[in-house]
C-alpha cells in the first residue's frame, strides 16, 4: 500500500470504529481467511468490527476462528444493511468490483462511508478511497500480512491470525506451487508458523474432511470429462440432477476443475456446474502457463480472475453453454 495512504489508515484506526468487512460472494479459503485475520486484527486495536459476507461460506471453513460470528447478509438483509448504514470504515477484501457481492451491491452502492480495498485480481474498480490492489500477490491473506506489517503492528499477530492468514495463502496458492508463490511467501509462511500456525492441522481440517456424497460427485465429473488434446483442453460439467443425486452442499465442487489440469498436455481446464436455483451455469476456469483465462471468462462469460484461475458465468442451458465453449477453444491459441 502506498505510503500516504498507510499513514492516512494509520491515523483513521487510531480512534475506535465500526468497521464491516466484506469478503466477496460465495467466499473461498483467502476471502474467509482474510476477512477473519483482518477481524481479529482490529478487535485487538479495540475497534467495533464485524464480518459480513454476502451469502453462505462453505462448510469446510466453518473451523476458522470467528467464523462463528460472520453475518450472513442474504440471510438477514434488514440487520446487516444497517450494520452496514452505521459502519465508519467499510474493507472489501479479495474482489475488486462490488457485483462480487452479488445483491449486496445495491446496499454498498448508496453508502458514503470510506472503503478500503484489499485485494489481488486483475482490473480494479474504482469503488474505494483506499486501494491496495496487487495483481503480483498470489493471496489478499499475503496482502494482509503485508499490510499490518505495514502499520508497523506485527506484534499483534497471535495463533488466530497466523491461522487465518495461513489458511488464505494455503488455499490461494495451491498449497504452496502457483507461480505467484516466492521466497517471500515462504519467509511470511516460516513467520506464521513460528507465532503458532498448525502446519499440519490447518490441511487436515481444509482438506481431508471430504463427506463419501462428496468423493462420488468427484467421481462423476471425472468420468464426465472430455479432452481435447489439439487444443490442450479439458472440460467437464455437473448438471441439477447430478448435484442432486450426490446432496451436493456448497463447497462439494471446489477444486475439482484442477484436476483437468493434471492431465498430461494440458493447458487449459474448465468445468460447468449447473445451479437451477439461480438459472446459471457457474463456470470455473484454471490454465497453465501463458493462456489468461481471466480474459477469456471477461470476454465471452461475463466472469473475471487472474492470469490462471477464473470463473464466470452463463444464462444459457448447460448444453448451450458447453456448445460455446468447445466452438470457442477451436478459435483460439491456448
Ligand atoms: P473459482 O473458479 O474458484 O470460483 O474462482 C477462481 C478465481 O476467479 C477467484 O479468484 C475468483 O475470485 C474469481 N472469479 C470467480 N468467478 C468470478 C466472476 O464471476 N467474476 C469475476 N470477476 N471473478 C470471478
Ligand atoms: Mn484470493
Amino acid at each position: 500500500m502506498k505510503k500516504e495512504d498507510i499513514q492516512a489508515l494509520a491515523l483513521l484506526l487510531s480512534v475506535p470504529k465500526k468497521i464491516a468487512i466484506i469478503p466477496h460472494r460465495s467466499p473461498d479459503g483467502d476471502a474467509m481467511g482474510s476477512t477473519l485475520a483482518l477481524y481479529h486484527f482490529l478487535l485487538k486495536l479495540n475497534h467495533e468490527p464485524i464480518v459480513i459476507a454476502p451469502n453462505e461460506f462453505p462448510d469446510f471453513l466453518a473451523w476458522l476462528p470467528g467464523s462463528e460470528n460472520v453475518l450472513i447478509f442474504e440471510k438477514d438483509k434488514e440487520n446487516t444493511t444497517k450494520i452496514l448504514q452505521e459502519s465508519e470504515l467499510i474493507f472489501t477484501l479479495d474482489f475488486n468490483a462490488l457485483h462480487r457481492t452479488g445483491e449486496m451491491e445495491h446496499v454498498l452502492n448508496k453508502l458514503q462511508t470510506t472503503f478500503v480495498m484489499i485485494d489481488h485480481h486483475q482490473s480494479p474498480d474504482d469503488f474505494a478511497q483506499f486501494t491496495y490492489s496487487d495483481t503480483s500477490f498470489g493471496s489478499t491473506c499475503e496482502m494482509i500480512y503485508n499490510f499490518i506489517a505495514q502499520l508497523d503492528k506485527k506484534q499483534f499477530i497471535d495463533k488466530t491470525i497466523a491461522t487465518c492468514i495461513y489458511t488464505g495463502i494455503l488455499t490461494d496458492s495451491g498449497s504452496f506451487r502457483f507461480p505467484k508463490t516466492t521466497g517471500t511467501t515462504h519467509r511470511i509462511i516460516a513467520d506464521l508458523i513460528d507465532l503458532g500456525a498448525e502446519n499440519t492441522e490447518i490441511p487436515t481440517l481444509l482438506f481431508d474432511n471430504n463427506s463419501y456424497d462428496r468423493l462420488q460427485l468427484l467421481g462423476r465429473a471425472l468420468q464426465n470429462m472430455k479432452v481435447f488434446p489439439e487444443f490442450k483442453t479439458t472440460y467437464t460439467s455437473l448438471s441439477q440432477k447430478e448435484l442432486d443425486t450426490f446432496h451436493y452442499v456448497k463447497g462439494d465442487t471446489e477444486g475439482i476443475v484442477n484436476y483437468g489440469l493434471t492431465i498430461k498436455g494440458i493447458n487449459f481446464a474448465a468445468i460447468f456446474i449447473e445451479h437451477r436455483d439461480e438459472n446459471i451455469i457457474k463456470i470455473s476456469f484454471r490454465s497453465q502457463g501463458d493462456f489468461d483465462v481471466n480474459q477469456f471468462a471477461r470476454n465471452h462469460f461475463n466472469g473475471g480472475g487472474h492470469i490462471n484461475a477464473a470463473g464466470g458465468k452463463s444464462s444459457l442451458s448447460l448444453e448451450a453453454t458447453i456448445s460455446k465453449f468447445e466452438q470457442l477453444i477451436t478459435q483460439i491459441k491456448i
